[in-house]
């Protein structure tokens, strides 16, 4: 309230920010200085930030309005935010459905209006999928087109921090605030950031799009997800688009291979919750190393523990080159076939999800099941690449789910303008 007084106040001298009173939920990954933040772990238990992300740093200075942290899955491992130690975030559409994870506490933010935006991390779908789930907008930036700083690492080579909204005016406006060019992320491209907001044109330019014949025909998707995906895809081509057919026969290594290389890093990242550093000491230690096994195996839960252990398998020095290094070839080779599609076409257009928001404990017992959610979402990770999934889809069960689009990187604005043109017009 104090800060909206404030904002009011610059409001009538003409000096407020392009975000002025605006208010964003930011997820329990981000850092927000003064506050806490846990990455919904009890390892973190207590912890407060020291610093701001750069996402928020950039948030505040256009006046926006932080108003809280939001629930995900531990760690943004998961797809469901079942995995949380703050509990279940219940899907505002259906409350016996998960709202997606990780990012589920900042999709259902939004979709019950709780604020007008949220930033979540999306490393393997945690923006979008949330999104599809609870009827809003998710984007997933280009790998290096926003600051990693002050976000918890989980698989660094993938991770990204991103939007998740009600429309795209909305997400182009906050892109266009937290992207760019980090001193404290060397990682973050120098490349000059448009202006989004401005640039949302309804193109009346044809454009060319592909749909990968493997994931519409691939027997996990809804059928009704898929008949409204050829249904969009029809009406492009009415429209004058052209929209082809692509093959993509590499859908079966597109989950293993994600899984692999970011397993791999976490079980780096997640190296520094050791009882020493940060938050959550065990109570039953009695020597160095016992501080550090039972800080551990009492504050990380079952799933992150899952994928430390596989990614200390998989960096072992006896496995290393089996499945690592492996999979980082693989990576190379999903991310040139992705390339090669988008050096002919504007588009990838695809589902986000096989299906819609299911109830909570469906999937929960198996990590395999689980993991299968993440098919259609891995990719522009993989790949380093921009996606989006838009509120386009409604199902019989009364449940919302997302169109994804994928677009050639750093090609945001023409993402976000042929999303808009794609939620005006159909
Ligand atoms: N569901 C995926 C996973 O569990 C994606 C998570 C994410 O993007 N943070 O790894």
């Amino acid at each position: 309230m104090e800060k909206a007084k404030a904002t009011d106040e610059k409001i009538k001298n003409k000096t407020s920010g392009k975000l002025a009173g605006v208010v964003i939920a930011i997820k329990d990954n981000i850092c927000y200085k003064g506050h806490q933040l846990s990455g919904s772990s009890k390892i973190l238990e207590g912890f407060e930030s020291l610093f701001s992300a750069t996402v928020v740093e950039r948030l505040l200075a256009e006046d926006a309005i932080i108003i809280g942290r939001t629930n995900c899955d531990e760690f943004a491992m998961g797809s469901s935010t079942e995995s949380s130690a703050f509990g279940n975030t219940l899907n505002p559409h259906n409350l016996k459905c998960v709202p997606g994870g990780s990012s589920g506490g900042s999709a259902v933010a939004v979709a019950a209006d709780l604020c007008l935006a949220a930033l979540g991390t999306d490393t393997g779908g945690s923006i979008r999928q949330p999104a599809s789930f609870c009827g809003v907008v998710g984007l997933k930036p280009t790998y290096a087109r926003v600051s990693r700083y002050g976000a918890i690492a989980y698989a660094s080579s993938f991770d990204q921090i991103g939007p998740i909204t009600k429309n795209i005016d909305d997400a182009a406006i906050i892109m266009e605030v937290i992207s760019g060019k980090d001193e404290y992320d060397s990682t973050v491209s120098s490349k000059p950031v448009p202006a989004y907001s401005k640039e949302l044109n309804s193109k009346s330019q044809k454009l060319r799009i592909a749909y990968l014949k493997d994931c519409l025909e691939s027997t996990g998707l809804d059928s009704e997800i898929k008949t409204r995906i050829n249904e969009i895809i029809n009406k492009l081509r009415a429209e004058g688009h052209t929209v082809e057919a692509v093959d993509f026969p590499y859908l079966d290594y597109l989950v293993p291979t994600y899984y692999l290389l970011t397993t791999a890093e976490s079980s780096s990242n997640l190296s520094r919750y050791d009882g020493v550093h940060y938050g959550y000491r065990s109570d039953n230690s009695t020597d160095l190393e016992s501080v550090y096994k039972k800080s551990r195996t009492e504050g990380f839960g079952t799933e992150v523990k899952r994928r430390i252990m596989l990614g200390t398998f998989v960096l072992s020095s006896g496995y290393y080159d089996a499945y690592y290094s492996k999979a980082q070839r693989v990576r190379r080779i999903l991310q040139n076939k992705t390339n090669e599609i988008l050096a002919d076409y504007d588009f990838i257009i695809l589902p986000t999800t096989p299906g819609t928001a299911f109830e909570f404990g469906q999937k929960s017992a198996d990590p395999i099941t689980m993991y299968l959610e993440d098919i259609y979402t891995v990719q522009a990770n993989i790949a380093g690449l921009p996606a989006i999934s838009l509120p386009m889809g409604k199902h019989s069960n009364g449940l919302p789910f997302g169109v994804q689009l994928i677009s050639k990187s750093f090609s945001e604005a023409n993402l976000l303008s042929f999303s808009k043109y794609l939620m005006d017009k159909f």
